[in-house]
């Protein structure tokens, strides 16, 4: 393959059949799922906690919200995910991030559409390290970002919002430490900080884990003239359930 001019790998590629995204059957179109992989997805909608969307078992009607959130009330304006956290959802960011199946991007921002506020301004990608950006050659949250951009027609800014320090794996922290861990990793660009004033930022993400990092970068956006900062991302681990 390697050896083919790029004309003809290119018309080697489009020959190629559509693909299910979870699990490689041949489907009718580019970015759709097979039935298997469709039925094993939940899609996250109402009934949900009014402030941080996570899914009620019934309906306690208009602007009601869980008890964490009405505990204390979070920084952002809402957590929206197209699915809740499972085996396809899993698959399909593992191929984005490590299998250099970039085309997926455009298949989970076309999930995550539905869910973009109608008054977004601006949509921000959670950043990589530059590091970790030159051994991976790109960001998953950022190549998200830039589809649903274009599906959405909102503008996107994938420079404003920058991680100035790389940060170990949190998974294995606890909560306190998480939010040490992230504290001072994320930083604004100065001379991009007047796209934030006022504005309604949409921030951009593959999976939402714990919140640490998502919270770490909601307090800097906010604290640099953002009106608000609603959490967009593909897939989310729910409260009480493990993720990996
Ligand atoms: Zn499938
Ligand atoms: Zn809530």
């Amino acid at each position: 393959m390697r050896r083919l001019a790029a004309p003809l790998r290119l018309a080697a590629d489009l020959a190629l059949p559509p693909r299910c995204p979870g699990c490689g059957a041949v489907t009718s179109d580019d970015h759709r799922f097979c039935v298997v992989c469709w039925d094993g997805m939940r899609f996250l909608a109402p009934p949900w906690c009014a402030t941080c969307h996570v899914p009620f078992a019934y309906d306690r009607g208009p602007g009601a919200c869980c008890a964490a959130c009405a505990a204390k009330p979070p920084r952002h304006a809402g957590i929206r995910a197209a699915v809740a956290y499972g085996d396809v959802a899993r698959t399909v960011a593992l191929r984005l991030k490590y299998g250099g199946r970039t085309a997926f991007a455009e298949t989970v921002a076309r999930q995550m559409a539905r869910l973009l506020p109608d008054d977004a301004d601006l949509l921000v990608p959670v950043p990589l390290h530059r590091w970790r950006l030159w051994s991976r050659g790109f960001n998953q949250a950022a190549l998200i970002a830039a589809s649903l951009a274009r599906i959405g027609n909102v503008s996107h800014d994938p420079f404003v919002l920058r991680r100035v320090r790389a940060t170990a794996p949190l998974r294995a922290m606890g909560s306190r430490a998480r939010a040490r861990a992230v504290s001072g990793v994320f930083a604004i660009d100065p001379a991009r900080r007047e796209n934030l004033r006022g504005r309604h930022v949409v921030l951009v993400d593959d999976i939402h884990t714990s919140g640490a990092t998502s919270d770490a970068c909601t307090r800097i956006l906010l604290r640099a003239g953002a009106a608000r900062v609603t959490i967009l991302c593909w897939a989310r681990v729910l409260p009480g359930e493990a993720g990996d």
